[in-house]
């Protein structure tokens, strides 16, 4: 089973700085997935685990990039039209079977071989017939719409660089390579909790004062869109005793738990108890708005992450702070996701020190760029601020005063979700 060193969490208990916690992490987690051999039709956003090298050429010979005439450039006469008898034909699969010479022209389709001899082909659109020869215009250059062997992949080149995510065009490239299977990391096993007596389950009829679980459906949805397999393990009680139990037995058989609630430093906060107990646990307060308290730890030797409360928290946390963490265990190359320049068309302002992130909407501007509104209400429980935006625009940490008209980074929710 798949496991940390001891105590790799560790750390002096000062606020952290985004950046400083995002190094920590990566100096102190391995890949710790096995890899596993899938068909290219399972392989879609798994961690690809090892180079692939194409065997061959694509493609591999010389083709028709168009439909039309393949000719000897040294034929065509440069200045006037030339006329040139059709005296064979070749199709995509279907190749001439001969090598055509000076003074022919093949009827030839996108994708077909093309003969050998003929160096141009001339777009069927740029010709006439006149009879069962072809009239062709001049003007054309020495090679044109001809696709040269290799000029996509050479045979011998590296096509797929291990560490990558898979996406769509990277598993038709490796059918294009000629492969059938890749190897990847096996997908990360996740044990997901909810924690707070005052959460239900969706569907209940509500008791007073409870609010239905929303964090567990958020946080199993982008679990899930990094391949995650979930374990959705429901809501746990505000009971030392029942999260210490659940926790440690779903450490047995998970490579990584994950709770939200129950972390802050308020006495009903029974999660840190019981991790401590069965292990190791870090409240990491990191310097970002919303979030800040983020628990890391370890029962036993799997990791453990307890994500805020707060449903605003819980998903900017995680997208900040665990997903990088879980392309680390699976041995993914973690680079930071594309922040894109909009025009902010709000004043804010905040504590100099703390990286925040503001929910945007984004618009078209009448200059033709985009603009930044901010969502109104702000609150880390406001989950429809969320669901309002398009993503996240991100303030650094020395910047005290935003104003209306400044050009500020964007972090599209696309991104960085599925
Ligand atoms: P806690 O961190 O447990 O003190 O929770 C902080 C706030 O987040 C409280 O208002 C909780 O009711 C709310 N909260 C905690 N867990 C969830 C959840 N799974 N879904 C929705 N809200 C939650
Ligand atoms: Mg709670």
């Amino acid at each position: 089973m798949a496991q940390l060193s001891d105590d790799c969490f560790a750390h002096g208990g000062r606020l952290m700085r985004l950046d400083e916690a995002l190094a920590l992490l990566e100096a102190r987690i391995d890949t710790i997935i096995e890899v596993e051999q899938v068909a290219l039709s399972e392989a879609l956003g798994r961690v690809l685990r090892e180079d692939v090298v194409s065997a061959v050429s694509v493609p591999a010979e010389n083709n028709s990039a168009v439909d039309g005439y393949a000719v000897h450039f040294a034929d065509l006469d440069p200045e006037a039209e030339t006329r040139l008898p059709i005296t064979g034909r070749a199709a995509a699969g279907h190749p001439l079977g001969r090598s055509a010479g000076r003074g022919e022209a093949i009827r030839i389709f996108t994708g077909a071989l093309m003969p050998e001899g003929p160096d141009t082909v001339m777009m069927q659109e740029d010709c006439s017939l006149d009879g069962e020869a072809v009239v062709i215009r001049p003007g054309i250059k020495r090679g044109s719409n001809r696709r040269l062997a290799g000029e996509d992949i050479t045979a011998g080149e590296t096509v797929l660089r291990a560490g990558q995510r898979l996406r769509p065009q990277d598993v038709g490239l490796a059918a294009a390579a000629g492969l059938t299977e890749l190897m990847v990391s096996r997908p990360l096993r996740v044990a997901l909790f909810s924690t707070g007596d005052e959460l239900q389950e969706p569907g209940q009829v509500p008791r007073p004062g409870c609010i239905y679980d929303s964090n567990r459906y958020t946080v199993g949805a982008l679990l899930r869109g990094l391949g995650c397999r979930v374990s959705d393990l429901g809501i746990l009680p505000d009971r030392r005793d029942s999260v210490t139990a659940a926790l440690g037995e779903a450490a047995v058989d998970h490579d990584l738990l994950l709770t939200s609630g129950g972390v802050s430093t308020g006495e009903e906060d029974h999660v840190k108890a019981a991790v401590e107990s069965q292990g190791k646990l870090h409240a990491w307060k990191l310097a970002i708005k919303p979030g800040r308290p983020i628990a890391l730890g370890q029962v036993g030797l799997t990791p453990f992450v307890g994500l805020p409360g707060n449903p605003v928290a819980s998903m900017v946390t995680f997208l900040a702070v665990v997903r990088p963490m879980i392309l680390r265990l699976l041995g993914g190359r973690v680079e930071p996701p594309h922040r894109f320049a909009v025009t902010a068309d709000f004043d804010h302002k905040k504590k100099r020190d703390r990286r925040e992130w503001v929910r945007a909407r984004l618009s078209l501007g009448s200059d033709g760029r985009l603009i930044a509104r901010k969502f109104p209400r702000e609150g880390a429980g406001i989950l429809s601020s969320l669901v309002e935006a398009d993503g996240l625009v991100e303030l650094p940490e020395d910047l005290t005063r935003l104003e209306s008209g400044a050009i500020v980074e964007f972090l599209p929710f696309s991104e960085v979700t599925p």
